[in-house]
């Protein structure tokens, strides 16, 4: 009996796996046409002055459409993205999109907004991923490399690879601001932040989760931001969800915040009414 359960554990986990396999094939298949289906959208999650609660930025999140499945999160395909390669031509898109968006809203009247995007390690690796070609965009949308952020993530910086150091520098000669995203998750080597021109450290969630309960996490939070501001580099706490959190990274001399709190990532459309009011994301302090 013993022997009959192992093996139809066995072939119930072989079969559960082959399903696995079978499902990633088929979200591979369909995410290579997601892009030319227009199945893809950009989110836009606001980054706020915690001082004052002013919207001056906001993170541009991508998310699947697809029609069978609905909303898809890009923590569940961005991997399968890299895997196959996919993640090139959708950071491209991504990336236009994002400037025409921006493009629009300038052309609207808009209170100017930075737009902070996600890029993948796979993509400073790639000759298809052309730094130039993307400043030309901005340029011909009428935008200034000032009106980007590039996130990268601490991984992309341990590499020591001659294609991503290219990269990151062409990016910073072009006066493109780089944002350290999930910061204190990776190797964090503190090298690194002197080696290359890093403007923004993101304070990944982790740390932030229970920031009221305990005191480590704040002792973790506040060295990062002495440190940083110490290097020149400004600090943005992401995944704030308690006015509480808030109020303890603001006293921590923290420059800017984003998370649920403020505001969950919004459509295009939802994201323009909150920048045309320029109303004040600040909730009233606790
Ligand atoms: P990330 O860059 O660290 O983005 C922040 C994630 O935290 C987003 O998840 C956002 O919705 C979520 N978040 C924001 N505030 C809160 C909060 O208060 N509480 C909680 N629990 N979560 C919060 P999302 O949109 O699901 O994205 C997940 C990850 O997928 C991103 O993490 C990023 O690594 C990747 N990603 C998203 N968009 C892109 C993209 O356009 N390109 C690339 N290469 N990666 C992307
Ligand atoms: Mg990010
Ligand atoms: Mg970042
Ligand atoms: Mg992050």
């Amino acid at each position: 009996v013993a022997k009959q359960q192992g093996r139809n554990r066995l072939s119930y986990f072989t079969a559960s796996l082959q399903e696995q396999a079978q499902v990633r094939r088929m979200l591979a298949n369909d995410l290579r046409q997601a892009v030319a289906k227009n199945q893809l959208h950009l989110h836009y999650q606001p980054i706020v002055e915690i001082s004052t609660g002013r919207l001056i930025k906001a993170e541009v999140l991508v998310r699947w459409l697809h029609p069978k499945q609905g909303w898809i999160s890009p923590s569940d395909f961005i991997h399968i993205a890299e895997e196959t390669g996919i993640v090139l031509e959708m950071g491209n898109w991504i990336f236009s999109q994002a400037v025409a968006q921006l493009k629009a809203w300038k052309e609207q009247g808009m209170a100017p907004i930075q737009l902070s995007i996600n890029t993948s390690p796979k993509q400073y690796y790639e000759a298809e991923f052309d730094v130039a070609q993307w400043l030309q965009e901005l340029q011909d949308a009428g935008l200034s490399s000032a009106d980007v952020v590039m996130e990268i993530t601490e991984g992309l910086l341990m590499e020591n690879s001659p294609q991503v150091d290219q990269k990151l520098l062409a990016l910073s000669e072009a006066g493109v601001a780089v944002a350290l995203d999930d910061f204190g998750t990776g190797y964090s080597s503190l090298a690194y932040l002197q080696k290359f021109d890093i403007e923004f450290l993101k304070i990944d969630r982790m740390f932030i989760e229970n920031l009221a309960q305990d005191g480590d996490d704040l002792a973790v939070c506040k060295a990062i931001i002495v440190m940083a501001h110490k290097l020149g580099i400004e600090v943005i706490a992401e995944g704030i969800e308690t006015a509480l959190q808030a109020s303890l990274l603001e006293e921590a001399g923290c420059d800017y915040a984003q998370g649920f709190w403020f505001s969950e990532p919004l459509n295009a459309q939802d994201f323009a009414e909150i920048l045309a009011g320029q109303a004040s994301l600040l909730p009233p302090k606790c």
